[in-house]
């Protein structure tokens, strides 16, 4: 397994990419989640998402992926499990302290980070703390439902935008913007809908 996260650090940039298209389409998916029951998607694409990272990335399920901060290298692979760059225990070479026998995740997920589009940038950030409570559940599930509801709320405002901004037009045609929540000041009082 050590090999293969090796491999996909080395291919960090290839896999930036999948990890775009596999979110997009799960978020292109969100009504049919949210129709079945995101309860019950749940455990199924938890189980697929934990066989396909524990293959290429020896991922551990935290729950809050950071591979596309961490340049492809899981940092749950640390004996120490540091989210926020390397302890100051480094072995000449770039080795782990408690393991000498590999190399730290964080000198990989430099190296990853440099490879792929967003790395340097995003490597940088600081990581919040783990969430115990979200171990063994699916991150590509929440990222994505948290992402559609993003844009949801963002077509809300815009379409309450719109109807803040032709009151005229709403009096006319008030099918225009049907599922905005009317805001109270829309149509002059007493002739709204
Ligand atoms: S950061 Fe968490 S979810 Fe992502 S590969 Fe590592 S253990 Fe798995």
């Amino acid at each position: 397994m050590y090999r293969v996260r090796l491999f996909a650090v080395r291919q960090a940039r290839f896999f930036e990419w999948v990890y775009k298209r596999v979110e997009q389409v799960m978020i292109l998916l969100d009504p049919v989640f949210a129709k079945i029951g995101y309860n019950r998607v749940e455990r199924p694409i938890a189980l697929v998402e934990k066989g396909v990272k524990t293959v290429l990335f020896d991922c551990r399920m935290c729950g809050q992926c950071v591979l596309s901060s961490t340049g492809m290298s899981c940092p749950m692979n640390c004996p120490k499990t540091l989210r926020n760059g390397p302890c100051g225990g480094v072995r000449p070479g770039g080795y782990c302290e408690v393991k000498p026998q590999m190399k730290c995740v964080w000198v990989l997920a430099w190296d990853g980070a440099s490879r792929m589009k967003d790395g340097p940038t995003r490597i940088t950030d600081i990581l919040p703390p783990l969430d115990h409570t979200l171990k063994g559940s699916s991150s590509w599930l929440r990222v994505s439902r948290e992402k559609a509801g993003e844009r949801r709320k963002a077509k809300d405002e815009a379409r309450r935008a719109l109807a803040m901004a032709f009151p005229e037009a709403r009096r006319h045609e008030p099918v225009s913007a049907p599922l905005a929540d009317e805001p109270p000041n829309a149509t002059p009082r007493g002739q709204g809908r």
